[in-house]
Formats: C-alpha cells, structure tokens, sequence
C-alpha cells in the first residue's frame, strides 16, 4: 500500500516534470517560430524596399539620359542653324567681300550737329538705315550726345573721323590713329558701340599715302572708308537740286558709297536722293564690323 502510493507520487512527479518539459519545449518552439516568422517579414520589406529603391534610381538615370539626348540634339540643331546663317551670309556676298545685288550705302560725315535729329527723322520716314562718320569735337557737345544715341537707337552705324578734322595734325603730324582712338572711345562712351570703322577727313588720298600711318592703322584693329561717289554736297549751298545731278552722274556699280555731310542742302535734297535709289532698284545698306569690305584709295587691303 505504501510502495503504490510512493509510486503514484513518482509517477504524477514524473507526469509534472513531462507537462513541465512539453511545456517549455513548446514555449522555446513558438519563440522560435515567431522570431522566424517575423525575420521572414522583415528580410521581405528590405527587400522591397531595395527593389524600390533600384527601380528609382533606374528612373533617375533614364531621366539623365533623356536629359543629355535632348541637350546634344539642342546643341546639334543650333550647329546646324548657325551654319545655315554662315552659309547664307557667304552666298550673300561676293568674294570681295561687297554684298551681293544693289546696294547703295548712304554715308553723312562731319556730325553730329544741331541737324542730326532732322536727318534721322527723314531716314525713320523713308525706313532707310545710314552711316555716320562722326567728329570728336562734335562728340564732346553733351547736348548734341542725345541726338548721337538715338542714331544708334535707331539702327543706324557711327564710325570715326578724327577729333580735328585737321590736315596738318592728321597726316602731317602723324596724329591720325591717336585722334581716331580717341574718338572711337568716345563713341563707346556715347552710345555703348565698339565701332572700328573710321573715315580719313579728306579722303584717305593723299593723307594716308605713306604707309608709316596706314601700318599703324593696322595696328589698332582700325577700318577705313573711303567712298565711290562724292556728292559735293557741302560746297552747294542754295544748289541742292545739283547734289542729286551729281549722285544720278556718278551712279554706275551694283555696291556705291555716297559721301554727304550734314548740311541743310542735303538735308532738304535726303528724301528725293533715298527716292532716286529706291527707284533704281537699290537697298540700302548700313555699315557692319563683321561685313567690312575694302575701300580706299590707297588700295590697302589691309584697311
Ligand atoms: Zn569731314
């Protein structure tokens, strides 16, 4: 009776210690399951996350590509423009560099001066564009700078002709390519232009005849105009009709150049001269830095 119930008591310890085992190796079994389950979870948002994460940077750099073909092909069609500018630029002009067809280049030294508004109105009336040859001691007239920065507003070249105008300082003294700096920088100060083009005060004959000036010339990056048709127009005073005869007389080639100053006579004869060209067939031109072509007497073809 004894030795049973000492064996019940063993076996119900025994049984205790089984339940205690199952019960811990469950609970083992279950944190382990958990743990896993949960470390499966979280490597599958990782890794979705890193799909994710790939796939925009894939995006990025398709879109960089796309960027970069779009600017190459920018960059092609902008080559292609400019050539096409280049090379209609070139069929526009003849291998001496004159414009192609007639052109006549009105050109009016001597100003500015009290009539250079007057001149400009009659231009802007006719919608023909001109080139000045303006004077230094003319320039330094602050009431007249007004007037010289509406020739620019209005689309119209400034070149140089000297501070002077003296023969003897110019030619004589050798201070030609000093004054035209000098009155170059002032249009610039002006106007904001960086003209190079200059016309010698009485033409480039004889003055610039020897070649010490005109190699200076060269030098300084400086243009020179001459002309192909004078028109005599400062000498004919109460005789305008003639400035007109003497233009028709000497009108012969496709390209001309028609020296005038800035007098009443011309002034008042402008509309019938524009009138005349306009007539024959002409455009007109004005003077570009980056469309020279050589004229002067001295037939330098370095100026
Ligand atoms: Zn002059």
């Amino acid at each position: 009776m004894k030795t049973s119930r000492r064996n019940k008591r063993a076996r119900i310890r025994k049984a205790r210690i089984r339940f205690g085992i199952i019960v811990l190796v469950t609970i083992f079994l279950m944190i382990f399951l958990i743990g896993k389950i949960h470390s499966i979870h979280e490597e599958g948002v990782l890794q979705e996350a890193i799909k994710q994460e790939a796939i925009q940077q894939e995006a990025i750099k398709q879109e960089a590509i796309q960027q970069e073909a779009i600017k190459q092909e920018a960059v092609k069609q902008e080559a292609i423009k400019q050539d096409a500018i280049k090379q209609k630029a070139k069929q526009q002009k003849k291998s001496d560099g004159k414009p192609k067809g007639k052109v006549v280049y009105l050109t009016f030294d001597d100003g500015p001066s009290k009539l250079t508004d007057q001149f400009l109105d009659v231009l802007k009336e006719q919608n023909v564009k001109a080139t000045f040859f303006m004077q230094g001691s003319n320039l330094k007239k602050t009431n007249l700078q007004e007037s010289v920065k509406r020739v620019i507003r209005e689309g119209h070249y400034i070149g140089g002709h000297s501070m002077s105008h003296d023969y003897q300082k110019l030619y004589t003294n050798k201070q030609f390519v000093p004054e035209m700096n000098e009155t170059l920088a002032l249009i610039h100060d002006i106007t904001g232009t960086n003209p190079r083009l200059v016309r010698a005060p009485y033409g480039s004959a004889p003055g610039l005849r020897s070649e010490r000036i005109r190699n200076q010339i060269v030098e300084s990056g400086i243009k020179l105009w001459d002309w192909t048709i004078d028109s005599n127009d400062w000498r004919l005073k109460g005789h305008r009709n003639q400035i007109l005869e003497n233009i028709k007389r000497e009108t012969k080639a496709d390209v001309e150049v028609v020296l005038m100053h800035e007098k009443s006579q011309t002034l008042q004869e402008l509309t019938e001269i524009i009138t005349f060209y306009r007539d024959k067939g002409y455009a007109f031109g004005v003077y570009n830095d980056d469309n020279h072509f050589v004229l002067n007497f001295q037939n330098d073809e370095r100026l």
